[in-house]
């Protein structure tokens, strides 16, 4: 790739310059499209394509260094796109037993479908131990909300020897902190709803593969099980992509340095930022990502003082997710389904001046602890 990330994503997927034409066309809200005799494509239905996903899938593929996207309403819905269209009965499928917890609730739909599942940690890649006979292998990596990091092009290459397919949560990294593909991954896939749009205002997820026969096999998933996006989440999302690159670098340079302000605090235990040069995800993440994504997470003494450190926060919102502009944090355990502690936070670094919002989360444990 001859240009930077800020000029990619800026450009992705933008159609030539066309005289009197929009530089991004508007959405195009059709569920049907005049369609005379012999019934071909490109736009033929709109449960089928629509011009403003086509736009944002070039984009997609773009940012994932060259790829065919598939877009879906939702991160699950493209979680789902992949599991569920890649998976027979008897397959055996390895995922790791810390990931996103609703990928996780989905074991139990493979099971109910007589495939079989053999659960893992992400750290150290454990999961390594698991590929034998396996049919399709779903890595994520950084893991939310632990922040554990696992090696994507070991495992690709393991679970490639053992004929099995490779899929990779790539969320938190998004394609600029990280390109699943090129570490050598059969897919790519993420819920757009948090880094890659990062505006907190829309759901959206795709699937990235360089395979045609894979990509033609989650088209027609989308296409029988309907999990489409409305094209004004598609446009708003092709719309963020032009400040991904800043977005990222902003979120990131933050987020190292709250990670750094709060290491030395004794209220703080387990502190984890793969960007952080002693973190144990360090090394490895070092090697696969160019940035460290927006997500610090760290443990407070007991569930009181972290409901009380939130409350006392003034720029940051009480609320779930991660990857908007506006920092966001939230007590992991209210929600159960995680192995956390009851002190467990979850920070999203958002877009505010880094001394404002380290500030503010110092003076919040401050108040907190008194
Ligand atoms: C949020 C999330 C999802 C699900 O995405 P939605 O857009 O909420 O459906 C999947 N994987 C990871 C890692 C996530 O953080």
């Amino acid at each position: 790739m001859g240009i930077g990330d800020g000029t990619l994503a800026v450009g992705a997927g933008r159609p030539p310059a066309e005289k009197y034409a929009p530089a991004l066309p508007g959405p195009v809200f059709a569920a049907y499209y005049h369609l005379p005799g012999e019934p071909e494509g490109p736009y033929t239905y709109g449960r089928d394509t629509n011009p403003t996903w086509t736009l944002l899938e070039a984009a997609l593929g773009e940012l994932e260094g060259g790829a065919e996207a598939t877009v879906f309403s939702s991160g699950m819905a493209a979680v789902a796109a992949v599991l569920l269209s890649q998976v027979r009965a008897g397959d055996i499928v390895v995922m790791p037993d810390d990931c996103y917890q609703t990928t996780r609730a989905l074991k139990e739909r493979l099971e109910s479908y007589g495939a079989r599942v053999r659960t893992g940690p992400t750290a150290a890649d454990a999961q390594l131990e698991l590929l034998d006979g396996a049919r399709l292998v779903w890595l994520e990596t950084p893991s939310n909300p632990r922040l554990d990091v696992c090696d994507i092009a070991r495992l690709t290459g393991a679970a490639h020897a053992r004929g099995a397919l490779v899929a990779v949560d790539n969320t938190l990294a998004t394609p600029l902190g990280q390109r699943p593909l090129d570490l050598g991954a059969d897919f790519s896939v993420a819920s757009d709803t948090k880094a890659l749009t990062g505006h907190g205002d829309l759901l959206l997820g795709h699937v990235a593969t360089r395979s045609p026969e894979l990509a033609e096999s989650v088209r027609l998933w989308r296409k029988t099980v309907g999990a489409i996006p409305g094209p004004m989440e598609a446009w708003l999302a092709h719309r963020s992509l032009a400040t991904l690159q800043l977005r990222l670098d902003r979120q990131a340079a933050s987020a190292l340095a709250l990670a750094r302000a709060l290491r030395h605090r004794p209220e703080v235990a387990g502190l984890r930022y793969p960007g952080l040069p002693d973190d144990p995800s360090h090394e490895t993440a070092v090697r696969q990502m160019r940035r460290f994504g927006c997500v610090v997470s760290f443990t407070l003494p007991d569930e009181a003082f972290a409901e009380r450190f939130l409350g006392a926060l003034s720029l940051v919102a009480q609320a779930t997710s991660f990857g908007s502009v506006h920092s966001t944090a939230e007590r992991r355990g209210r929600w159960g389904g995680d192995a956390v502690e009851p002190g467990f936070i979850r920070f999203s670094v958002g877009v505010e001046d880094t001394e404002d919002l380290v500030a503010d989360v110092l003076n919040a444990l401050t108040e907190a602890a008194t």
